[in-house]
């Protein structure tokens, strides 16, 4: 029986951060070249559906037409150029894809009058060099840039397109057996976690049995790849659409219904829209002043986590830009408002949809709720089958409770993503969260190795 050292599940950010990381700390990385041989030499597989690079992570930037990243120049995958895409750009001529938000200008007139805590226990350096950090490069460059790494780094041939269906560990000999969808079996001694958050729509129960029927979607049913539930955009054409949650992503879907000829669209929000250009405190981008030109990277890597993620919710932010763009093409926000009843009077085909604090009732053809994933092993059948038979811990929301190497238990699996949120910290569901996870999901594996 063959068994190879470590396997790694999916090819997203997360994957190619590690496996740019494993092939960098032993000592077999080589620019340009093959990595195909490095991993076979390393007995390290790495398998994902789709068989490529990003191609969950490029169908989120298609499906909803995004023009530019959330996050700033300084947040990529290139573990060896901290300024990597900076440098892409420039030697691309593409440094005009790379655009000002105005973020630069409000934290440093906030860290100059010091409002509220940004710049908390450190001063932070905002230097002219500083204000290019906080630009936004546009989706097309980043995504090019991800190609660019890919070839450099000689990665193009070593996903294998498996999809993995069940895995099981056997304790005696402490291997895991992957099961995929096209009926083989492989065996593994490591197994590194990095499928993304589970594909398990985060919907109201009560509004499940509406969620499996037309006209009721979830917002992943736009993003991923593959959706069983296949949303076509020409569903938006003429349409009252309403969407359910005050995030991004329903921001975006809200934008790309009226772009898409929907006649009205309305966002039910519960809170209120909260506008923050970045889903991270900015200090993290500016350099400080104590460590000078410390790296982002080592200035995550030290950062505390305030381990603020105690249940799978967190409060959603959307950008200055698309609240402008929800603005000029007329998008209704109702905020403080929470979805209590969903009912499809016979005579019509519209759904009535009644809000708990006004008791308004509102009419839509299309509801998409926009409430995220579930980020509980509950909602992940690999993980939970595991969790459930081995006993490893989750906190009370089902969050993986993780070693600090990101192992779980005392299984020899390593978890990515928003499962490592607890240790890492709210970042684990960004690209800057890849590089950290990867850090210490690696030097985690190459101490146990050492010790073997
Ligand atoms: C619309 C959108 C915009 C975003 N913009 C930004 C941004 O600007 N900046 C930022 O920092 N972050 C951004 N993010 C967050 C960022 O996308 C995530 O942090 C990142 O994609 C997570 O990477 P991942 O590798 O964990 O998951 P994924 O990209 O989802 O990759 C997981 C891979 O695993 C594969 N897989 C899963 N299960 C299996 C299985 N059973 N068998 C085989 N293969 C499997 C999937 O096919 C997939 O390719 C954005 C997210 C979205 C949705």
């Amino acid at each position: 029986m063959r068994v190879d050292e470590a396997l790694i599940l999916g090819a997203g950010p997360h994957a190619f951060a590690l496996t740019c990381r494993l092939l960098q700390e032993s000592d077999k990385f080589v620019e340009s070249k093959d990595a195909s041989v490095p991993l076979q030499e390393m007995q390290v597989r790495i398998f994902d559906r789709h068989g490529a690079w990003f191609t969950q992570f490029k169908h989120h930037f298609d499906s909803l037409e995004i023009e530019s990243m959330r996050s700033p120049v300084s947040f990529h995958l290139d573990l060896i150029d901290p300024e990597g895409l900076l440098n892409f750009a420039k030697e691309t001529n593409r440094l005009d894809e790379i655009k000002d938000t105005g973020a630069f200008q409000q934290v440093k007139s906030r860290s100059k009058t010091r409002v509220q805590g940004l710049v908390r226990d450190r001063k932070i350096e905002l230097s002219h060099h500083s204000k290019k950090l906080f630009e936004i490069p546009s989706s097309k460059l980043f995504l090019d840039f991800l190609d660019h790494l890919v070839e450099q780094y000689g990665l193009a041939r070593v996903v294998e397109k498996q999809e993995v269906v069940r895995i099981q560990f056997c304790r005696e000999s402490r291997i895991f057996c992957v099961f995929t969808a096209n009926g083989e079996t492989f065996h593994f001694r490591k197994l590194i976690y990095a499928g993304g958050v589970s594909h398990t729509p985060r919907v109201p129960e009560k509004f499940w049995d509406w969620y499996a029927h037309y006209p009721v979607f979830h917002s992943w049913d736009i993003l991923q790849a593959g959706s069983e539930k296949s949303f076509n955009c020409s569903m938006f054409e003429n349409q009252r659409v309403l969407i359910v949650g005050g995030g991004l992503t329903g921001a975006q879907i809200s934008v790309l219904a009226k772009k898409r000829g929907a006649k009205e669209v309305t966002m039910v929000v519960q809170h209120h829209l909260k506008i923050k250009h970045f889903d991270f405190d900015e200090a993290w981008i500016a350099p400080s002043k104590s460590g000078g030109e410390m790296s982002l990277y080592k200035r995550m890597l030290s950062w505390k986590t305030s381990l603020n993620i105690r249940t799978n919710h967190r409060s959603a932010s959307i950008t200055p830009a698309i609240e402008k763009d929800m603005k000029m093409l007329g998008v209704k926000v109702l905020d403080h408002s929470t979805v209590s009843e969903i009912s499809r009077p016979e005579s019509t085909q519209e759904l009535k949809i009644e809000l708990k604090e006004t008791k308004e009732c509102l009419k839509a053809n299309l509801v998409i709720f926009a409430t995220g994933s579930d980020w509980s092993v509950r909602g992940n059948r690999l993980l939970f089958n595991l969790a459930d038979e081995f006993d490893l811990p989750t906190n009370s929301g089902g969050i993986p409770v993780l070693n600090h190497d990101l192992s779980w238990g005392d299984l020899p699996i390593f978890l990515s993503s928003a499962y490592a949120c607890l240790q890492v910290g709210p970042p684990a569901l960004n690209l800057l969260g890849a590089v950290v996870i990867s850090k210490k999901i690696v030097d985690g594996i190459l101490l146990r190795s050492s010790e073997e």
